[in-house]
């Protein structure tokens, strides 16, 4: 019989996948040319007084952030992964300290605390949710213990309060990695602004973006003075201001009013973007409720998603086919899928190596008693994801409509009523190494 999936010679649903879309508008380029005229491209300077916190624009998206997600202090960056090194620095976090992380997030949620120093103690996740499990941070903590980062994974917070609850009986700092997660929600309250700070992403690659660009927020004023200081060279700010109380090592982490400009644009379009987004993944949800041997998202009872993109777990012994037949099938019809999301992070060769820096395999050779080597089997949830279970579509943003889900799950459906064939193409193409 000859099938009709277009990875077995049949005709694609679509041609080709729907490619990324410019959500630059005018908005944003008439923002941008009054920047241009005014010739004033960054107004910071890297001593107190004017132009320590950096001109108009950076000063206005940052009280456009504060606002907006509910936090008394906004502490522009130029990206994530310099405001994540901020956070950890701004919390006097270095040399013989650990911090609990999770190992199923992008690689600059724990090269923050390395870059600081610091060694990262990896915890494993809940299935569910793919977010930092509270109930394996007993295991990890140490008196080194100094802070607990909490990604919110792929649109959905973690269980943030009960990790704040856990931190405050050991004394801890919470910051929560919110770049994939602006505008959700736990009880009304802000992603992002529940931690003691929270961290927000500007990349182009995220739900609303200016090029590169980076946000903290925070409630606390002495953290937000730290993170201005680490942000905009503050060893030399603090002999400036005559401040006796603090010592700190600053950067050059500054945002320009380029991307400021464009970034009071796109916040102001978040929310419109979040409506099309939860949209689109309602219908995906739905739609797999339907189908055998794929979980859909599960949102937990009060809280809300963003849908950076929709994570599905797939059940090999209900398809009877691998995870990587199943994606290719699905990206022949024009619908390519993630496969794993990121590697467990301390299986990176840099963990394994335990090289940073030199031979010295310093920061974490500064730790005689390590309480986590980094051996597979650490995280044994997050291992599983990543080898066989996790699928992620990036379909819920611009320009997919309810139409292209539809086609979507047509899609699942056409490669489940023939996985018999795909389970004779897959022992036919068993390859020799
Ligand atoms: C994208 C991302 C970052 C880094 O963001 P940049 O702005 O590109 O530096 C950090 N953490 C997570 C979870 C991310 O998805």
């Amino acid at each position: 019989m000859m099938s009709n999936l277009a990875l077995l010679g049949g005709t694609p649903v679509r041609d080709k996948a729907i490619p990324w879309t410019n959500t630059m508008g005018e908005e944003e380029k008439k923002a941008v040319a009054e920047v241009m005229e005014s010739g004033n491209l960054s107004a910071f300077l890297g001593r107190a007084g004017a132009g320590f916190l950096g001109g108009p624009r950076v000063q206005k998206i940052e009280q456009m952030f504060a606002d907006k997600f509910g936090a008394k202090y906004g502490i522009s960056v130029n990206s994530a992964t310099t405001a994540l090194h901020t956070a950890v620095a701004a919390c006097e976090i270095g040399p013989g300290d650990e911090v609990l992380v999770t190992p199923y997030t992008m690689s600059a949620t724990a090269s923050a605390i390395l870059m600081n120093n610091a060694v990262p103690v990896f915890v494993d996740i809940c299935e569910d949710t793919y977010t930092l499990n509270p109930n394996e941070i007993k295991k990890w903590l140490t008196p080194r213990t100094k802070a607990i980062i909490v990604t919110n994974l792929f649109g959905l917070p973690g269980n943030v309060p009960e990790i704040v609850k856990i931190a405050k009986q050991h004394g801890l700092y919470v910051i929560e990695d919110n770049a994939q997660a602006p505008g959700a929600t736990i009880d009304g309250k802000q992603a992002g602004t529940i931690g003691d700070l929270g961290i927000f992403s500007l990349n182009y690659h995220k739900v609303i973006h200016s090029g590169e660009g980076g946000m903290i927020l925070t409630d606390n004023e002495k953290l937000a003075y730290r993170c201005q200081l680490i942000r905009n060279h503050g060893e030399v700010a603090v002999d400036d201001l005559d401040d006796e109380n603090t010592v700190v090592l600053g950067s050059n982490y500054r945002m320009t009013e380029l991307h400021a400009a464009v970034g009071i644009e796109q916040l102001k379009k978040l929310d419109g973007f979040l409506t099309m987004r939860r949209r689109l993944a309602e219908q995906v949800t739905n739609g797999l409720a339907a189908i055998d041997g794929l979980q859909g998202v599960v949102v937990p009872e009060g809280y809300t998603h963003s849908y950076y993109v929709y994570p599905i777990q797939f059940d090999q012994t209900v398809w009877e086919i691998s995870r990587a037949t199943f994606a290719s099938a699905m990206k022949a019809e024009g619908f390519p899928l993630g496969e794993g999301y990121v590697k467990p992070l301390y299986l990176l060769k840099m963990y394994q190596h335990k090289k940073v820096y030199n031979h010295t395999q310093y920061p974490f050779s500064f730790i005689s008693d390590p309480v986590q080597i980094y051996q597979k089997g650490i995280c044994p949830v997050v291992e599983e994801l990543y080898g066989e279970k996790l699928l992620t579509a990036d379909i819920c943003r611009v320009p997919y409509t309810a139409k292209d889900i539809d086609d979507f799950l047509t899609v699942i459906e056409k490669v489940w009523h023939e996985r018999k064939e795909l389970k004779k193409y897959e022992k036919n193409n068993i390859s020799c190494s």
